[in-house]
Formats: structure tokens, sequence, C-alpha cells
């Protein structure tokens, strides 16, 4: 599993994630297949109602991890993307 615990900061807060998880699950069993989509199509924020795209290397698909990543290497690279003009 890479869970890329690689400070203390990440470690405390994937504890806190888990501890939120625990308490959504206690209210609610079947929480994760009654929770509405968000609207972001992040299933951190779906699942959790937290902005925590970082995490979001768990998850699958996250749009806005892919768009932040995506950006990354476009800067890493130098790449510059010209918007054409509509
Ligand atoms: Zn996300």
């Amino acid at each position: 599993m890479s869970w890329g615990v690689e400070n203390e900061q990440k470690r405390k807060d994937i504890k806190e994630l888990l501890d939120v998880s625990e308490r959504i699950m206690r209210a609610n069993p079947n929480h994760v297949n009654e929770v509405s989509k968000s609207d972001s199509g992040c299933w951190m924020e779906q699942i959790y109602g937290m902005q925590r795209h970082d995490f979001c290397d768990l998850a699958p698909d996250c749009p806005i991890r892919r768009e932040q990543e995506w950006q990354k290497y476009l800067k890493e690279n130098n790449i510059v993307i010209e918007k054409k003009p509509d």
C-alpha cells in the first residue's frame, strides 16, 4: 500500500481521516452507498466532506488532483499551453 507516510504531519492527517471515517461509518454504515455525488467529482470530498486532495492518491479519479498534478507537470517541464481565444 502506498500511503505516502513520509512525515509526522501526514501521519497525523491520515489518523484524523481514519477517525472521521470511523465516525461516519458508525453513524451510518451505508454512508458510502448512500452519500450523494460531490459536485467536484472528488471521491474524498464526497465520502468525507473534506477538501484534502493531497489524500486523493488514496482514491481513484479525483479530477481536482489530476488537474493539480497536470499543472505541476507543466510547470516542472516548463510547458506553456497557449489558450486560444474563442
Ligand atoms: Zn480530490
